[in-house]
């Protein structure tokens, strides 16, 4: 019998744990990167090349059976020259409307999803028409966003105007402040035949715009439905193949989405361990047209980002039950290098394990 082969535009850490998780399946994933040391292409096959360069996908689609991505930001162009050729999943359409904040707000907002207020920002002329929001706001450039970057905190006319500039610019939108409680995610899963999984919502904490934990489930049925059905509502229109993610803002009038990622999420990282069936593995199930595994929860699930450098690795693992996640990175300020995630069918033990675990981050950090 033939192995099935799946090929992963990008070989970042989300394409390293889409790659393990193919390995018990039998599944043979090869990964495009312009780096042959990428975390992904330190586990399996790799193609070297630009994510961008049709040629390079060309060559990657020819060593797979179906092509997907671990990366929202890559030429839609270069993903449609694949056309006729091999199926992609998610469906480049889908990709597109993720990677402009723009297409997607006014998405989300045609299928009645509610989303903070915005106007766009097309030049220094344009910061006047923020006020109507209301001080402060959040300036973000369309496209080409991520933890944090191309975002900027402002609370006047002027300090917008001159943030745009500073960011470039480039077709931007400015977003409301949204008070929330709390940050909630949720990670869906969409297959062949139109069936679908949806994971128990997930409740994270940023800092300085980068994700720092989740911790999972967050039980609340009458939110669950809600987010539930927004998300049948993307995938179906969109015509979905996947894992698709939407990151929510939790405030006291109720559930505002923020936006999508069209990918395995680092919010459902926690499902390796704390889920009966991983996001990574659903993934690459549903794009190669199979079952879709059980999404529920194992229990309760925390899981920390280990960003800059790894804490000491003995100490991590000396904390029972610890799963550390070494992504094959070196070390960079602000750069996501692993995650550590810990299980526990009590939730009060699994917050006394966080917090030794927080300390020992926060120790290696000094
Ligand atoms: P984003 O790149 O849109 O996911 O933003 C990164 C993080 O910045 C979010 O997870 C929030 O913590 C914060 N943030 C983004 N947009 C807003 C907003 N409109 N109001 C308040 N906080 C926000």
């Amino acid at each position: 019998m033939t192995r099935p082969r799946v090929g992963i535009v990008g070989a970042g850490q989300l394409g390293r744990m889409l790659a393990l998780a193919g390995y018990p399946l039998g599944i043979d994933c090869t990964l495009l990167d312009t780096s042959a040391d990428a975390p992904g292409a330190q586990v399996a096959d790799s193609v070297l090349g630009s994510l961008d360069d049709p040629r390079a996908l060309a060559k990657l689609a020819d060593r797979v059976d179906v092509v997907t991505l671990e990366i929202e930001n890559v030429a839609v162009s270069a993903l449609e020259s694949l056309d006729g050729h091999i199926e992609v999943f998610p469906p480049p359409s889908a990709v597109a409307a993720a990677q402009d904040r723009l297409t997607e707000k006014t998405l989300f907002r045609s299928l009645g999803i509610p989303t903070a207020e915005f106007v766009t920002i097309d030049s220094e002329a344009d910061a006047a028409s923020a006020t109507a929001l209301g001080w402060p706001v959040i300036l973000k450039t369309r496209r080409m966003g991520y933890d944090g970057r191309g975002q900027r905190v402002v609370d006047s006319v002027a300090a917008l105007a001159a943030a745009w500039r500073e960011l470039g610019g480039v077709p931007s939108i400015a977003e409301a402040f949204v008070a929330f409680e709390r940050e909630l995610s949720l990670v869906a899963v969409q297959g062949a035949r139109g069936e679908r999984a949806f994971y128990p919502l997930a409740e994270n904490v940023h800092r300085n715009g980068i994700l720092a934990s989740t911790i999972a489930p967050y039980q609340d049925a009458q939110l669950q439905r809600q987010a539930e059905g927004w998300l049948t509502a993307l995938m179906s229109t969109l015509q979905y193949r996947g894992v698709l993610t939407v990151e929510l803002f939790h405030t006291k009038s109720g559930l505002v989405a923020n936006e999508m990622a069209p990918r395995v999420h680092n919010s459902g990282h926690w499902t390796i361990e704390g889920a009966q069936t991983s996001q990574f593995e659903n993934h690459l199930r549903a794009v190669l047209g199979w079952p879709l595994g059980d999404p529920s929860a194992r229990g309760h699930a925390a899981m920390l980002n280990l960003i800059g450098r790894l804490p000491p690795r003995d100490a991590v693992l000396r904390i029972a039950g610890a799963h550390l996640h070494d992504y094959g990175k070196s070390p960079r300020p602000g750069r996501k290098v692993g995650h550590c995630t810990l299980v526990d069918e009590d939730r009060a033990r699994l917050m006394e394990r966080l917090t030794a675990l927080r300390e020992i981050v926060a120790r290696s950090n000094q």
